[in-house]
């Protein structure tokens, strides 16, 4: 097989698996955290799950990219940048702040299905931003490349602060509270929602089949989520603000 027939393969993998997640999702809540329960086998403590299943995202993206012979092109260089700001943060620095609670484990299922999932769509954003992707240095004047980059920005910025409200809430008690302030009164996940704006943010700057794929899966694996989030929300706290939606506000 060569190089672009697997990159071909595992692109098409990605599209198709996004489709599959979502109908899966939306009838069955992937088991962890609030929705994590019994019969899925063993489990391992929330931040080492954490640590491995991202993990890929920055050992193997970096691995692939640094293969590519434009890997010190300024672009590529940029779109670098970009991703291990958001993976350095999510693989290191996430699990070591939050505060799971004590009997939470994520199903060894979970884990692998992510690992792999990471794995291969590193190997297809990596090998596109150094390899098969076409970055003169024109780019760098390119509409698609800033405003894709603003919206990036302003879903990185949304999901931190997002998942810092969520944090501060876990400190002042072992359980769940009702998020408030900005964006909760509308919606019950901002996190979600910022998530999903950073990777539709990445699809534009980098103007790939790859960046697609990575934002339509984040879409089929978040909606569903935040749909469950929202519905147990709903059932667990009788005073919980009829007006929020779930990750659009006003929509959805
Ligand atoms: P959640 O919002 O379910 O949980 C985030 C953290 O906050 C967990 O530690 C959770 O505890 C805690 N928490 C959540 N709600 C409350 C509350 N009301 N009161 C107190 N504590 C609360 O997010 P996920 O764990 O699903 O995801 C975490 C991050 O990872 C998010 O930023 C998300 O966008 C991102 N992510 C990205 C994916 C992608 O496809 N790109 C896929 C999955 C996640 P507990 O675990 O005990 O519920």
């Amino acid at each position: 097989m060569t190089g672009q027939t697997l990159y071909d393969a595992v692109l098409l993998a990605i599209f198709c698996s996004a489709a599959v997640v979502l109908v899966a999702l939306l009838l069955l809540t992937a088991p962890y955290g609030r929705h994590g329960r019994q019969g899925w086998g063993p489990g391992l403590p929330v931040r080492t799950a954490w640590m491995i299943f991202e993990s890929p995202a920055v050992l193997a993206f970096a691995w692939f990219y640094w293969q590519g012979p434009q890997r010190l092109d300024p672009v590529p260089l940029l779109l670098l940048a970009l991703w291990l700001l958001h993976y350095l943060q999510r693989a290191v620095l996430y699990p070591l702040s939050i505060r799971p609670r004590r009997s939470s484990k994520v199903p060894l299922a979970v884990v692998l299905m992510s690992v792999v999932f990471n794995l291969a769509n590193a190997y297809t954003n990596a090998r596109w931003l150094s390899d098969l992707g076409h970055y003169p240095s024109g780019w760098l004047a390119d509409w698609r490349l800033w405003s894709g980059i603003a919206l990036f920005a302003a879903g990185y910025a949304t999901n931190r602060w997002a998942d810092s409200v969520l944090r501060k809430l876990r400190s002042e008690s072992t359980g769940y509270k009702i998020p408030r302030g900005l964006l909760y009164e509308r919606i019950s996940c901002p996190n979600y929602l910022g998530e999903i704006m950073q990777w539709c943010g990445w699809a534009v700057a980098t103007w790939s089949l790859a960046g697609l794929a990575f934002a339509l899966f984040t879409v089929a694996n978040l909606a569903p989520r935040a749909l469950a989030h929202h519905r147990w929300y709903r059932e667990r706290f009788p005073d919980y603000p009829a007006q929020r939606r779930a990750l659009v506000p006003f929509i959805l």
